[in-house]
């Protein structure tokens, strides 16, 4: 799950990671207060997408930029009416964009130097790993492709945590002087225990930033939080924004269904995780492109199924439905039934294509084939796979 700065910067206050002070607002009237409110000369108004790349994005009014400096409260109370419900492009969002619903308004602080800090988990170490750098506010990606020797990576022992040293080493690599050490490496240390705290995947600040007065602030946020784990964090999860996500994912969950909508046109309707990865691989060797990445589960009932089927087909690009079931917990002669039942409540609009193996499968072919539907059912994946791309070349 993501949040937006606004959030982060409340998570941020909560744990001491010093931030400057800032406060969203929804609508004209509350950005004047929030900006009145902070008694700042300075301010920055601030388009809260789940995207980044805001300060360089464009407005499709054609107003530039979702992050602008602003001088006094009026004109931040007008820079957040060119912001609120206008749709804001940038680099992240594609080129639908995203409406900016919400504006933070901070104060302002004026820049030294702009840093790069990051704490994700990490596979390949199996543990926390920070990644800095001296090159901060721009795209991390682009400077790791052209100036990979400015990242550095500290890997964190998994149960220790951050120790000190390792913060002032991180520190000292950046270039922090001994006088703005001590800032430096607090803030690292405090970030550090907000993501573990929070069950967090990944923490990017870019930039985290040394002022003019010598402060070292968090200046933007991104959180990434370990879905499994939210249950322990009824306040992070109350900071979900369903309106930042794809509508399809947010159906989904609803039913409990393991659902990742992506670009294609054969939706995947499949039992586990691995036979689902597997079927969208053998989907795209064979030519085609997945409509979903769908796993309903071993032990997914009827209903799951018919609701799983309303949502594949609730996506237009949709061409095809290729289903995949394994039955081992279940019998395919019950997963048949299912399917029949689930087909016949949602009337489909595409072909679809089904294959069965396991206890039962026998069984669970002949229902398919009495049921008087229009299904296609395969032997193996592979069938599957050249009747689910041919049916969906042929609807296109
Ligand atoms: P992003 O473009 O979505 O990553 O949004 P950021 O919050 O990172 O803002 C983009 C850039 O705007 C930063 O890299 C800074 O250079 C600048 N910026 C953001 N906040 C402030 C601020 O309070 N004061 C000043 N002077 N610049 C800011
Ligand atoms: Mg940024």
């Amino acid at each position: 799950m993501n949040i937006h700065e606004f959030q982060a910067k409340q998570l941020f206050e909560k744990y001491g990671v010093a931030t400057p002070k800032g406060f969203p607002a929804t609508t004209v009237a509350e950005a004047k207060d929030v900006a009145a409110g902070l008694g700042a000369s300075h301010l920055v108004v601030k388009a809260q997408i789940h995207a980044g790349g805001r300060g360089k994005g464009m407005f499709t009014s054609g107003f530039k930029g979702g992050v602008q400096l602003c001088d006094s409260t009026q004109q931040a109370a007008e820079v957040a009416g060119k912001m609120l419900g206008q749709t804001l492009v940038t680099h992240q969002t594609g080129p639908a964009g995203r409406v900016v619903n919400t504006v933070l308004i901070a104060e302002s602080v004026e820049i030294e130097k702009e840093f790069y800090f990051a704490i994700l988990m990490d596979r390949g170490i199996a543990g926390p790993l920070i990644i800095a750098s001296t090159e901060g506010g721009v795209e991390i990606e682009k400077v790791a492709e052209e100036m990979p020797h400015r990242i550095l990576r500290e890997p964190i022992h998994p149960t220790l945590g951050l120790q000190a040293y390792q913060a002032r080493k991180i520190a000292k690599r950046l270039g922090f002087t001994s006088a703005q050490m001590p800032k430096a490496a607090k803030i690292f240390l405090t970030i550090y225990e907000l993501f573990i705290a929070c069950d967090c995947s990944m923490v990017e600040v870019n930039p985290l930033v040394i002022t003019k007065t010598g402060d070292v602030l968090a200046l933007d946020a991104k959180f990434n939080f370990d879905d499994n784990a939210l249950f322990r964090h009824p306040d992070v999860a109350a900071f979900r924004d369903i309106a930042e996500e794809d509508p399809r994912e947010v159906e989904a969950s609803k039913s409990n269904l393991n659902y990742i909508g992506l670009d294609g046109n054969i939706a995947c309707l499949v039992n586990g995780a691995g036979l689902a990865m597997a079927t969208m691989d053998i989907v795209k060797y064979h030519g085609g492109e997945p409509a979903n990445f769908l796993d309903v589960g071993g032990g997914a009932t009827e209903q799951q199924v018919t609701e799983a089927f309303k949502i594949l087909i609730a996506d237009e690009k949709v061409k095809t439905i290729l289903v995949n079931i394994f039955g081992g917990i279940m019998r395919c002669d019950v997963i048949a039934q299912g399917i029949i039942n689930a087909v016949k409540a949602v009337s489909l609009p595409v072909p679809l294509v089904v294959r069965l193996e396991g206890t039962n499968v026998e069984l669970g072919k002949k229902l398919l084939a009495e049921s008087g539907l229009p299904i296609q059912t395969a032997n193996g994946l592979t069938e599957a796979a050249t009747l689910a791309v041919a049916a969906a070349k042929q609807q296109a």
